[in-house]
Order: structure tokens, then sequence, then C-alpha cells
């Protein structure tokens, strides 16, 4: 171990920053948030010093580095442009024991500073010692999203509650076997979903009862379109510590290969003409497993709210008093525009979008076309591969010239995704001669003239098929 990990407390202590640029207003804010009282040193400043400088939160000397600027000091940084200057104050420090650090020379430093994730009262420091500040920042990135952002508001509580559990558990094992349990368990679970108050309740109750009670939950999660990488952090981490996956058709096999291996997996998928398990017996069948106490994922394709029939889930989960949470995905309309490169709304094109489902029932379709055939606009069909005929011939019927531009885009963001452009006229009978699978989503409107000059993302089936 070339150094030695440890956090300064530095509130109130008078901190020296010799330099005046971008680097140096970094450091000194830093310095800032820990409470340090900061002195600039530099005959010039950069703007973002200058305007602290205007609000009063530091001190500032205008003149070429002195030794004697060191006075009093308990640290000091060097983050000047001159490596002269910046060996003359690392001399300087040490021939008077003060810590100091200089930027981007770990030779000329008697400390370090870390890559840090900040959850205040958490605090994750990264270091490799000097040797790739990019390899730091790189690990720095990925503990970000595994730890969810509300990790301090958790570290607080504990804190709270530390006294209390030392009474009730005299015996160290058995106190840290209870606060696993908990920081692990559904009542951290309720902290990172902003119930705080429900937690503190939760967590007065375990304290008598010696232990988490599980509760049981459901998470129902936006599995997004297809792509894994458009998993929410958020979505990750529930689909990687519940206990029973309750998913569908819409979930690509990438998506579900990152929940938890040992989960029990509850397939309740409905095929077209074929639903396989009604809703309402998929609304119990989430209400059962929670009251078994067990965290179940709801898994849905894309957005659970967006046509996804998420309401009506959690409509029986509230009415039969079980937790749950509603995790965001990136909705197939999202996730096809950009992966086709086909904006929704662009000042030229479209000043609105509307999304709109395109499933026939009873053969027909029930839908305001006056309101859908607007100029101007731009209409996302879900469920509407079957029903393609019907929807360009209404909005031709309903004044939107035959000529208008319509997109098909097949399996969006995964390696199979295919894209069709047509018009209002010639999509229907151009889709009769190709093999179009379903999930595919239709965007009509002007913005499909984009895709030629904003198409960035060719899938394996692209390529494959040579298709551009
Ligand atoms: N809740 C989902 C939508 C469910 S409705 C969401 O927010 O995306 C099912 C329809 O979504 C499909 O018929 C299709 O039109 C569309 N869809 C879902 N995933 C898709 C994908 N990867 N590519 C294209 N369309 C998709």
């Amino acid at each position: 171990m070339d150094f030695l990990p440890v956090f300064m407390n530095v509130n109130q202590r008078r901190c020296i920053v010799v330099g005046g640029g971008e680097i140096a207003a970094r450091k000194a804010a830093l310095l800032a948030e820990a409470g340090a009282s900061i002195t600039i040193v530099s005959p010039t400043l950069c703007s973002a010093i200058q305007q602290k400088l205007d609000s009063s939160e530091l001190e500032y000397i205008a003149a070429d580095y002195q030794p004697d600027h060191l006075s009093g000091a308990s640290v000091v940084i060097a983050a000047t442009d001159n490596a002269d200057v910046n060996k003359q104050v690392s001399q300087d420090a040490q021939s008077r024991s003060i810590p100091v650090n200089v930027v981007d020379a770990p030779e000329l430093c008697s400390f370090i500073m870390p890559s840090i994730i900040d959850r205040s009262p958490v605090q994750i420091a990264v270091s490799t010692g000097g040797a790739s500040p990019v390899l730091a920042r790189l690990l720095r990135s990925r503990l970000e999203s595994a730890i969810p952002a509300a990790y301090g508001r958790l570290a607080s509580m504990v804190d709270r509650f530390r006294d209390k559990v030392k009474a009730r558990f005299k015996d160290v094992n058995a106190r840290r076997n209870f606060w696993e349990g908990i920081i692990q368990g559904d009542i951290a679970e309720l902290v990172f979903a902003g119930k705080d108050e429900q937690a503190e309740q939760e967590l007065e109750h375990a304290i008598k009862a010696g232990g988490e009670q599980n509760v049981g939950e459901v998470y129902l999660i936006g599995g997004g379109p297809g792509d894994p990488d458009l998993l929410t952090f958020r979505a990750l981490r529930l689909m990687q510590q519940a206990d029973v996956i309750v998913h569908d058709r819409l979930i690509s096999k990438e998506v579900l290969n990152l929940c938890r291996r040992d989960a029990d997996r509850i397939y309740v998928g409905k095929e077209r003409n074929n639903h396989s398990v009604p809703q309402d017996q998929i609304n119990q069948l989430l209400v059962d497993l929670a009251k078994e106490g067990k965290r179940v994922c709801r898994l849905k394709g894309g957005d659970p709210f967006v046509f996804g029939r998420g309401g009506e889930e959690i409509e029986t989960l509230s009415a039969n008093g079980v937790n749950f949470q509603v995790v965001p995905g990136i909705t197939a309309a999202l996730g096809s525009s950009a992966y086709a490169g086909v904006p929704l709304t662009h000042r030229d094109y479209s000043q609105s979008v509307v999304f709109v489902t395109g499933h026939l029932k009873d053969g027909s379709m029930n839908l305001n076309w006056q309101g859908l055939a607007q100029p101007k606009q731009t209409i996302v069909f879900y469920m509407g591969l079957k029903g393609l005929p019907t929807i360009c011939e209404k909005l031709i019927e309903h004044g939107l010239p035959g000529d208008l531009p319509i997109a098909l885009v097949q399996q969006a963001t995964t390696p199979r995704q295919r894209f069709f452009t047509g018009t209002l006229a010639t999509m229907p009978d151009l889709i009769a001669n190709e093999e179009v699978k379903p999930p595919t989503l239709i965007i009509v409107g002007d913005v499909v003239k984009l895709h030629d000059k904003l198409n960035w993302f060719r899938s394996e089936a692209m390529i494959a098929r040579g298709e551009s």
C-alpha cells in the first residue's frame, strides 16, 4: 500500500489553494463542500473563482505565491500551470509539515485526492495511487451506478437508531445480523423509494420483534424496449434482489438474463389471440406472492404505464394493502425513435406527438381519427401491425396526404431491429411483401424523413441483410 487512506477534517480550517484557474476552482469547490475556510493565492482568477469571490465564500490574495502565504494552513493545494511554482509550494509545505497536494504530480504530493462517491454521510473514495486517474474515474462510475443515491439517507436513519438497537441487542453478533437484515431488506427499500417515515415505523417494529419480518413487496419495473443497457440503475438493482420474476413476452432475453440467477421465473405472457394468463389472474398472482413475503419483480416491456396495464396491476395491489413501487422504463416510442434516428418532434416538421394504440378490436379501430390527422404532428401507433392497412386508410380519409412518410420499427433497440419506410399510400402493399415481425412500432409524420440523415444504429439483422 503506497498511501494510507484517511478522511480528513478540514471544517473551518485554513486551506490554501495556489492557482486561479479551472482546476484550482474545482479543488476549492471540493474543499468548500467539506466546510474548509479557503484562501486562493494567484495573480489572476478564472471566472468560476471570481463568482465565488463575489459571493464572499473565499479569501483571495492577489499576488504571486510567497512561502509566507502558507502560515497557519492545515492543507495546501498547488494547482498553477507553472511546474516550478508547484514544486516550490510542495517543498515549502513539506518543510513546514503541512499536507500538500500538487495537481497531476504525485511525486510532489504528501497526499493524493481520490475519486469520490458522495452519499453523505457515506463517502467512498477510489484511488489508484496516482497510477491512473482515468481508471479511478471509471471505477467510480461503476460504483456510482451500483449504489443507490439514497444510501446517505439510509446511513442517517441507521445512525439515529443505533442506540436503540444497542440497547435491544446486547450481543455484537446479534446486532450485526440485525443490521445486515435491515440494510439489505424491505426497510432499506422503503428509504430508497422515499418512504422514510414508513421505514422508521417498520424499523421500530423490527427492533421490538427482534428482526425484520418479510412483508413482501412488488416492484413494477419497466424493462425498456430490449437493449439491456437502457435499464435504469434502480430497475437493475431491484431485478437482482427480487425472489420471483413475473415477466411477459415483450421482455428481451438479454434483459431477463440480468435478473437474479436463482430467482423463480413465472411467464405470464400473452400470445396474440391466446391470452395465456388473464389479467385478473396476473393481478391476483402478484398479491399472493407478495403476501407470502416474497419480493416480486413484475417486469414489463417498455414503461409499465404506457399501454402496459401497469395501472390495473397496482390498483389490485393497493386494494390488498401490498407494498409496491414503480420503476419507469424507456417506452418503445422513445427507444424506436432514438435507435432509428427519427426524432419525434422537430422544429421544422412536428410540434406535437401522440402515442396511440392501434390494437384491432373486433376487426376495427375506434380512434379519434380527426384529432390524429393533424398537420405537424407525429403519430406513434403501438400494437398497430395487424391494423396497418386500416391506419393508413383512415388517416388518408381524414385528410393526411397519401405521400406522408410512415415508418415501421421492428424489435427496436435489439440486435434484431429492422426499419421499413414508405408512405401512407404505399406502406400496406410494401409490408405485404416483407416479413415484418412483432413487436413493431409505427411512426407517421414528416419526421420520418430525418432517418436518412440521422440513422446511426445498425443492428445485426440489418448488417446481415445488407440494409442501411
Ligand atoms: N409498455 C410497452 C408497450 C406495450 S404495448 C412500452 O412502453 O413500450 C406492445 C406494443 O409496444 C407492441 O405491439 C409494439 O408496438 C410496441 N413495442 C414494444 N417493444 C417494442 C420494440 N422493442 N420495438 C418496437 N415496438 C415495440
